[in-house]
């Protein structure tokens, strides 16, 4: 178990910036109830670590509407199904820790999963229509798994902010519909997706391409432009999008689990665009399954 620990930054990039690291859910909770008595704000960035440049923009997000910032490294074993990456996931504490001190953290909390689902943890949060098709389709209880650790995180770090990705935005809009619905009152964030210089939007997992895998997914930011564009001329057919976006990833030999172009509220599906709507992908390239989106808005 992490205890606190303190480190000083480089002089010249943080004057007497310290970052607290903790694995302890009571010693997070009892330093966020200082905070709360004192009137600060805490945003807090949830994350499973191996963080690149996508993850920072969140912080720097909760380092300009937090008075005070959380940030979690957890590889929540709930939200994986059982032929998942959990094991494989990749890690790297120690340059997390670097990345997350010198964005100005105030927290890192970083938890076993003993002391997430302690000895008869029984209670979890499970979202609806929200969470069936689209990713909840093919991973069934991931939803679940992420509104639970969510709902845990939030308690835990007494938040009243929090900043989540774009990139996942299924994740995003069943968070949100959750903090609504159980009057969770936290205030949501969202950051746009970051992207490689390419197109391709960063993720932990990209680590796993190999090159040509990483060529063959640049199919997937080629299809949303190739949408994005298309829509932009005036076409709202959904079946003439969805053709250009699964031309597009007919080129190369990813294995596409699916496309869909839904409501962006409600994610349901629809036949012509008369509001803001999503286009989401998830495929895998080699065994590397990667999503991503793009609004399409009037
Ligand atoms: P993860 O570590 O993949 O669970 O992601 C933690 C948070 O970072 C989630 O809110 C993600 O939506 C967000 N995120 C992941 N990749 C990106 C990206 N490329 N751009 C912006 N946010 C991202």
């Amino acid at each position: 178990m992490l205890g606190w620990s303190y480190s000083v930054d480089t002089p010249y990039l943080r004057l007497s910036h310290a970052m607290r690291t903790t694995s302890d859910p009571s010693q997070l909770h009892a330093w966020a109830s200082v905070q709360k008595d004192a009137g600060q704000t805490i945003a807090i960035v949830p994350t499973m670590g191996f963080l690149h440049e996508g993850h920072l923009s969140l912080i720097r997000l909760a380092c300009a509407r937090g008075d005070k910032v959380v940030a979690s490294i957890f590889v929540n074993p709930t939200q994986f199904g059982p032929n998942e990456d959990l094991e494989r996931y990749p890690r790297d504490l120690e340059g997390d820790l670097n990345k997350l001190r010198s964005a100005g953290v105030d927290v890192a909390f970083v938890p076993e999963p003993e002391s997430m689902y302690p000895d008869g943890f029984d209670t979890y949060i499970e979202p609806s229509t929200l969470g069936s098709d689209l990713c909840g389709a093919t991973r069934p209880g991931h939803f679940r798994g992420v509104c639970t650790v969510v709902a845990l995180l939030l308690r835990m770090s007494q938040a009243d902010l929090l900043v989540l990705g774009e990139k996942d935005y299924q994740q995003l809009t069943i968070v949100r519909r959750m903090i609504r619905d159980l009057w969770l009152g936290v205030e949501v964030i969202a950051g746009p997706t970051v992207r490689e210089p390419d197109g391709l939007a960063m993720s932990s997992r990209n680590k796993y391409l190999s090159q040509t895998e990483r060529a063959w997914a640049l199919a997937i930011p080629r299809a949303l432009d190739r949408v994005a564009t298309q829509f932009a001329q005036g076409d709202r057919s959904v079946s003439r999008l969805m053709h250009t976006a699964s031309g597009t990833l007919d080129e190369v030999p990813l294995d596409v689990e699916y496309i869909r172009i839904v409501d962006a509220e409600s994610l349901r599906p629809l036949t012509t665009i008369n509001g803001p709507a999503l286009i989401a992908i998830a495929a895998r390239s080699g065994s590397t399954r990667l999503i991503d989106n793009r609004l399409l808005d009037l």
